[in-house]
């Protein structure tokens, strides 16, 4: 059987490749090497958080992405909620670079409100009141579930568009023949496409491993850890932290974000990658993180699989300064990885003119990963 299009890898970026094909009518098969995608994509906050996006094609690809996702959930449950992220400024340098950034968000009709100290213990009564100087609330940010939104969505493709959905299926080769690209699989099979995507995640050994060697990219890898179901707390929305203000891109374009310094406790936690971030699940449990520890490409394998306890320990601390929780009983620790380029953007390439490249997409993925497909997918079938 031929398609028009084959995705490799059913993360959010291969999902939404599908996605875009077949909503312009192609005839998509979807090959997952893992019994369910388990990578970035379900280990993530499920933070769609346009505000926090460079002021420039990804802030917009974050809109689009955000709009489409509430499009989606009308037809059916992906689990998104569209309450807002509320940013919490620890200082008055913060609080400067929030209220920088409610205009540089107003200025693109993004809707927003700066919140005084008081309002922000009334919205979130387990904030500490000694950590908070105000906040921003970015009232059309979303969130979604990680461990459900992907499948929902394939699925929902399955059902409403006939997407033909093979996993256990790791694709081992992939080449033009005849004017076709051949896939190859570990089992030996063999399908064939006009187009193929490869989204592969950070799975850069099984195909083109060459190519990604030389690619510049890097592999980073992020502890997270999720407490037990918290009764009696209710966030109303993504929280994110004064580090949060400091690290995320959009706050590049404040005037002032150069001028403010770093005080010198928070040197570990630059040097860990760390800020933090709090997202509350359906059952009431807190996803909370994170930290980056970075590797190029070809030396991906130094980032260990164990969890170091230094960055967990910074992490809660941190945490612990912010929030009241009535219990930090952690029920889950696990690592996240990505790969992503060196100038913030997304890695991708053309190979004889069928086989279309799409990773390295970094830590905004699940914001923009559904309009940077649609970008995608138009420049494949125009
Ligand atoms: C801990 C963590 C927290 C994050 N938090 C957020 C957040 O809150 N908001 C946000 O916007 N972004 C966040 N991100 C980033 C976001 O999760 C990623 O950008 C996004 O999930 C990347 O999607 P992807 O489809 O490119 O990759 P992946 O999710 O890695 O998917 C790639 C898939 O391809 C499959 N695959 C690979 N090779 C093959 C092959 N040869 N054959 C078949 N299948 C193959 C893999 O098994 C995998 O399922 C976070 C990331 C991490 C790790």
């Amino acid at each position: 059987m031929s398609y028009h299009l084959i995705v490799i890898g059913a993360g959010n970026l291969g999902t939404f490749h599908a996605y875009h094909a077949l909503t312009r009518g192609k005839k998509v098969l979807l090959l997952e090497k893992d019994a369910q995608p388990a990578e970035a994509t379900v280990r993530n906050f499920g933070q769609v958080i346009p505000s926090g996006m460079a002021f420039d094609t990804w802030f917009e690809y974050g809109r689009e992405s955000a709009r489409l996702y509430r499009t989606l959930q009308q037809r059916t449950d992906l689990s998104v909620r569209a309450n807002g992220s509320y940013y919490l400024a620890s200082d008055d340098d913060e609080l400067r670079l929030l209220e920088e950034l409610s205009g540089l968000l107003r200025e693109r009709d993004y809707a927003c409100q700066v919140l005084t100290k008081v309002q922000c213990l009334a919205k979130i009564p387990t904030l500490n009141a000694s950590y908070c100087t105000g906040g921003l609330w970015a009232a059309e940010d979303l969130s979604v579930e990680p461990r459900l939104m992907v499948h929902r969505v394939r699925t929902l493709l399955q059902r409403a568009f006939a997407l033909d959905y093979r996993f256990n299926t790791a694709v081992i080769g992939c080449e033009v023949r005849n004017g076709q690209v051949e896939v190859r699989t570990a089992s030996g099979e063999t399908f064939r496409a006009d187009h193929v995507a490869v989204c592969n995640g950070r799975d850069f050994n099984l195909l083109f491993p060459k190519l990604f060697a030389e690619s510049g990219l890097k592999v980073v890898k992020l502890n997270m850890m999720e407490t037990v179901p918290l009764t009696g707390v209710t966030l109303p929305g993504n929280i994110l932290s004064g580090l949060s203000i400091r690290r995320y891109e959009s706050f590049e374009s404040c005037p002032s974000r150069h001028q403010i310094a770093t005080p010198e406790w928070q040197r570990p936690y630059l040097e860990g990658g760390i800020h933090i971030l709090f997202k509350q699940a359906l059952d009431g449990s807190v996803i909370l993180g994170d930290s980056h520890e970075y590797a190029d490409v070809r030396e991906a394998a130094q980032l260990d699989f164990s969890l170091r306890n230094d960055l967990n320990a910074l992490i809660l601390r941190e945490a612990q300064r912010m929030m009241n929780f009535p219990t930090w009983q952690i029920q889950r620790y696990w690592a996240g990885y990505y790969g992503q380029t060196t100038d913030g953007g997304a890695f991708t390439q053309t190979i004889d003119e069928r086989i279309h490249i799409a990773t390295g997409i970094g830590g905004k993925g699940m914001t923009t990963g559904p309009a940077f497909a649609r970008q995608r997918v138009e420049s494949i079938f125009g």
